[in-house]
């Protein structure tokens, strides 16, 4: 499945924020899903700013839906959320009466249909990074295998890459288990795993059996304000454009 060399490294991508930026599709899906369980929740078609501002926190793709939804309450106030984002999730989720399971479901039929109805017209809400999908498709001439690690439907971002026509050796998706987990089995060949979310690299560096996984951040991806600080003590290299285009030996 993947090249030859044992000793070659994996790299393994995160999907949003490092090579796509869907971000007007995060609110156009999450404002629907919300709207279909909730029927005449107004939410603006516009994303409120606090909305950009959370995505850095985000971790799935069933707390947009929430998020969606708790800013369009007459009380959500970002300025909480984005305090204690992680506390925020389960007093909101209770205030809704919903699930984790219920949202991601409704996320998804949202863009399953999107997708039936005018694939076009929702692949035109993302669109990758500059770059980027010059350098993946230079990867493989150079012997450099690559796979996607994504915590969307596997499903949506294998629309998105064939549509620009990019072919990672895997493709793992929230079906498939946490992020850790997959990194897990996907050991014990060299990775290198590149995301843009700087807590899932904080768990990947304490998580045992990962200690060799080499992680990056990436400097154009949904940062938070303050990812930047501090990375070499936690084990996280910071990746800019220029080091990502360059050959893999001068990564940092
Ligand atoms: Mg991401």
């Amino acid at each position: 499945m993947v090249s030859a060399s044992p000793s070659a490294p994996l790299l393994v991508f995160d999907f949003d924020g490092v090579l796509v930026d869907g971000m007007r599709e995060y609110w156009w899906s999450a404002r629907r899903a919300a709207q279909s369980l909730v029927p005449g929740l107004f939410l603006p078609e516009e994303a409120p700013a606090g909305f950009a501002q959370l995505r850095p926190l985000i971790h799935h793709g069933w707390e947009m839906v929430l998020m969606a939804a708790e800013l369009g309450r007459a009380a959500g106030d970002p300025a909480s959320l984005l305090t204690d984002y992680d506390g925020a999730l389960q007093p909101a989720l209770e205030r809704w009466g919903w699930t984790p399971r219920q949202l991601q479901e409704a996320l998804e039929a949202v863009r399953a249909e999107a997708i039936a109805s005018d694939r076009g017209r929702w692949l035109a809400l993302h669109r990758f990074f500059p770059g980027v999908r010059e350098r993946l498709a230079a990867l493989e001439p150079e012997g450099v295998s690559w796979a996607v690690l994504t915590t969307k439907g596997a499903a949506f971002a294998a629309e998105l890459l064939a549509a620009a026509d990019l072919k990672p050796v895997a493709l793992y998706g929230h079906e498939h288990g946490s992020k850790t987990d997959v990194l897990r089995q996907l050991g014990p060949r060299p990775l290198w795993f590149i995301e843009d979310r700087r807590p899932t690299l904080e768990l990947v560096r304490a998580t045992p059996g990962l200690e060799a996984v080499r992680c990056f951040l990436v400097s154009w991806g949904y940062l938070a304000p303050g990812d930047r600080q501090g990375l070499e003590g936690a084990g996280i290299h910071w990746l800019e454009p220029r080091l990502f285009q360059a050959s893999l030996a001068h990564w940092p």
